[in-house]
């Protein structure tokens, strides 16, 4: 099916000519027990209206107190993502919302907790991070009948379970220029905040949810251009559609002769489109001023420095460690770090595995998810044995595959499927003995006809049903030739 996107010419952006800046401001739902300043509990799924408190509903009289893990998880994304935590103070930001009870939201507005990080992506490109404070979520409102949406909707039914749970909201600054970069860096964020426990990481449940800011200007250009923030972006192929959309429209916009008006817009995953929700707010609009029944956070130095020294190891940490001890390129770790793999890859490399061989098979043999459970040192052995000539690249993914399954170790797989080293004599033989019963093309061959050379490589396959190694058979062919 093809997506009907009017005038607009998504996939053809003259990339030499305009340029995309895209910022992202991620919100991630921590994974405390309770709410982040009441009791009631934080959940994904109950009966609506039942992980509900007074506080929750903003009765009058209700106060809140603040969720101490909810703390230390903001300290804990704080550090990972290399930020300075600093005393902070909560602030009340004000609007109208039916998924609002108390017409305002408990958050963080001119001292929030985490200040001035930056991520490290795959790629080794570093986009900043400007800050990354505490929230408290809103409920969730459904609107009956119409679009799905509130002005045309026939009525509207709310869960407040949602209400009050804490958020971290992660603002990245606007370092981003492709909508691969943009999924790169959502999936590493997830990635981080699932090392460091702080979150389950998952968008269809809406605990990672993305908002993006899109503008564009020509290339070489300094200055940011207008922009345009997308809300309802629930998954990283509706970021990368989402963003290319908008950079398409505001560049049409742009080439005829029009300003690009700043918006937050909608983006609608059916039809593949943006739409307009309202003229984007400033900060006035929503008359913060400092939440009178929290005092100010000051986490002190001793909690900090404990948090930090109780950080896992974190995924750019991994994939650097891995590049360096296998000799690899960073791209190489990537997806060996995403599966888990790379304590194994590196504890069968310090057995004296071939390093390369071993990132090799965990990129392109080892997707299934009992991998990460294989005996280093068996590992080890395989590759081992591969590398000595004694399997074939096609027996070791093989024996590799069954090595997974069963967790046998890779000689008596080896053994069973009658995989054994071919003698060099025996193989020496076999070929003196094609070379004598195919005279014409050995000429052809000793002519400089090197594709004839498959020829024989293949008939030694044949004969061997596959166990000779090929690169054996075509040097000693070369040196039959003399
Ligand atoms: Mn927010």
């Amino acid at each position: 099916m093809s997506i009907d996107t009017g005038s607009i010419d998504v996939g053809s952006i003259d990339t030499g000519k305009w340029e995309i800046v895209v910022g992202l401001e991620v919100h991630a739902e921590l994974a405390t027990r309770t709410k982040l300043f009441c009791s009631a509990v934080n959940a994904f799924g109950g009966e609506p209206n039942t992980n509900i408190d007074a506080l929750t509903l903003g009765l009058p009289g209700s106060m809140p107190v603040l969720n101490e893990h909810a703390v230390e998880l903001a300290i804990r994304v704080g550090l990972a993502l290399g930020c300075t935590v600093s005393p902070s103070t909560f602030a009340r930001k004000n609007y109208f919302y039916p998924d609002l009870p108390k017409d305002y939201q408990i958050s963080q507005y001119d001292r929030p907790i985490n200040v001035d990080g930056s991520l490290e992506l795959p790629s080794g490109k570093v986009i900043g991070i400007e800050r990354a404070h505490l929230e408290e979520d809103t409920g969730k409102s459904t609107h009956v009948g119409g679009g799905g949406r509130i002005h045309d909707a026939g009525h509207s039914i709310i869960d407040y379970n949602r209400a009050g749970v804490p958020l971290l909201e992660i603002v990245g600054r606007p370092d981003i220029r492709t909508p691969e970069e943009a999924k790169s860096y959502v999936s590493e964020l997830r990635a981080i905040l699932v090392a460091v426990g702080a979150s389950d990481g998952r968008m269809e449940e809406g605990s990672l949810r993305v908002d993006c800011n899109v503008s564009v200007r020509l290339r070489g250009s300094t200055e940011l251009g207008t922009r345009c923030e997308i809300k309802n972006v629930n998954s990283l192929r509706s970021l990368g559609r989402a963003i290319e959309y908008e950079a398409a429209r505001q560049i049409d916009l742009i080439e005829s002769g029009e300003p690009v008006q700043q918006q937050t817009r909608h983006w609608n995953e059916d039809d593949g489109r943006t739409h307009k929700l309202r003229s984007k707010e400033e900060a006035d609009d929503y008359r913060y001023f400092p939440e009178p029944d929290l005092v100010d956070l000051d986490p002190g130095e001793e909690w900090i420095e404990r948090v930090r020294a109780e950080l896992p190891m974190l995924p750019a940490q991994r994939r650097h460690r891995l590049a360096e001890a296998a000799g690899a390129e960073l791209t190489q770790t990537t997806l060996v770090v995403e599966r888990g793999l790379d304590d194994l890859c590196l504890a069968a490399i310090e057995a004296g595995a071939d390093p390369s061989r071993t990132l090799t098979h965990a990129v392109q043999n080892l997707a299934d998810e009992r991998a990460a459970d294989l005996d280093p040192s068996a590992l080890a052995e395989l590759v081992k044995m591969e590398t000595g000539g004694a399997l074939t690249a096609t027996q070791a993914k093989t024996v590799l595959a069954e090595m997974v399954a069963s967790g046998a170790d890779p000689a008596s797989i080896a053994a069973a499927h009658g995989f054994e080293a071919m003698d060099d004599s025996e193989l020496e033989g076999m070929v003196d003995g094609l070379i004598e019963a195919n005279p014409e093309e050995w000429r052809r061959f000793c002519e400089g006809d090197t594709k004839i050379a498959g020829f024989f490589v293949g008939q030694v396959m044949k004969a061997t049903r596959g166990q000779a190694d090929g690169k054996a058979v075509t040097a000693l062919l070369n040196s039959r030739k003399g």
